[in-house]
């Protein structure tokens, strides 16, 4: 990648309060943008300050959705460094993404080297506090107008920087989860694995009907049968069943989480056994009727670790663990977070 050009901003925002920080509703002074053409390939690496784009009505991107996206954070040590969590893994989840989306490649460490000197431009934008971080959002959109449906010959990559609250203001706490048996988030051989808008799009409705119905996400259901569990919310899901833990195998409509990846680490480091298979919400019902079903939470960046206290399937309901966190659950947040904040070893070598 060519040398990274920075252009400064001359008029530097006022930063959110620590305690107004939300997600996703303030951010940084500048953005790192790249340039995409089918003669150059990626070029023209640069900072520039935060603001709008000006794109062609036609730009491919609003009309077919093609486009990736990456989420990730920063945090500040008790030391006062900056850590990134397993920034390869989004990295090289995002090259994933863009391989389903037809969307040319980008080098992976070029662009993590250019991610790290926009944290660092931005770096007293992390804002200090229990929980809070800055989170990440790289993404590509096919910028290239017209309205024939094939891939763009032009694209344009952002990272933007917002720093964000504490998930769990009042310390983690279980949630309410509706299982969704009429829509579907994706399909094996649609772009499930992928990190496109339009996954989340679809998945708009269903959220809104179940917290309509007093829940905060849906448990997501395979596309083909309604019978295997896939996600919650956007996050992937573990059980403990009978001492062991299970998660869905990754079977092509799923997203491969990082912070999944991390907690079958971490189970297996503790001697738990881990299984990734598929698994039915049948199945599912019949361990809780038994007593078996010992914990349910999901995994992800936002959250980290979220464990789900009550979960409703058709007309049965069952509550888990009696409402409250887990062990596992508890315990995978505190060393996770605590690696990820740097007030723990990093046996892993995850921080970066
Ligand atoms: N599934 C979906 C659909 C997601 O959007 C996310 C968030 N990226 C996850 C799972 C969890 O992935 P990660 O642990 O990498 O944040």
């Amino acid at each position: 990648m060519e040398q990274l050009q920075m252009t400064r901003s001359t008029q530097l925002k006022t930063k959110p309060a620590t305690d107004q920080l939300g997600f996703g509703r303030h951010f940084t002074d500048h953005m790192l943008l790249m340039d995409y053409s089918k003669g150059q390939g990626w070029h023209a690496p640069r900072i520039v300050p935060y603001g709008p784009l000006t794109l062609d009505p036609s730009a491919m991107v609003f009309h077919y959705g093609q486009e990736v996206f990456e989420g990730m954070k920063a945090y500040r040590t008790p030391q006062g460094e900056v850590v990134l969590f397993r920034p390869d893994m989004n990295l090289k989840r995002l090259n994933h993404s863009c391989e389903r989306l037809s969307i040319p490649q980008v080098d992976e460490k070029a662009l993590l080297d250019a991610i790290r000197q926009l944290i660092v431009l931005e770096k007293d934008w992390i804002p200090e506090g229990e929980g809070n971080s800055l989170y990440i959002r790289p993404f590509i959109i096919a910028t290239e107008p017209g309205l024939g449906v094939r891939a763009a010959h032009d694209y344009l990559l952002l990272v933007i920087l917002s720093p964000v609250g504490a998930y769990y203001s009042e310390g983690i706490h279980p949630v309410r989860i509706y299982v969704e048996d009429q829509y579907v988030r994706a399909v094996r051989g649609g772009t499930g694995e992928a990190k496109t808008s339009g996954n989340y799009a679809s998945g708009i409705k269903a959220q809104e009907v179940a917290e309509g119905l007093g829940f905060s996400q849906v448990l997501w259901l395979d596309g083909v049968e309604h019978k295997y569990i896939e996600e919650v919310g956007s996050m992937n899901v573990f059980f403990k069943v009978n001492g062991e833990v299970i998660t869905p195998a990754l079977n092509g409509s799923i997203l491969a989480g990082i912070t999944r990846d991390s907690v079958i680490h971490m189970l297996k480091s503790w001697g738990v056994k881990v299984t990734e298979r598929r698994i039915s919400v049948e199945e599912l019902y019949t361990a809780w009727q038994e007593g078996k079903l010992e914990e349910a939470f999901g995994t992800g960046t936002a959250a980290v670790i979220s464990p789900i206290g009550f979960m409703k399937w058709e007309g049965h309901e069952m509550e888990i663990n009696g409402g409250e966190t887990g062990d596992y659950a508890k315990k995978l947040y505190d060393q996770l977070t605590g690696i990820q904040r740097g007030e723990l070893d990093d046996p892993f070598s995850w921080r970066y």
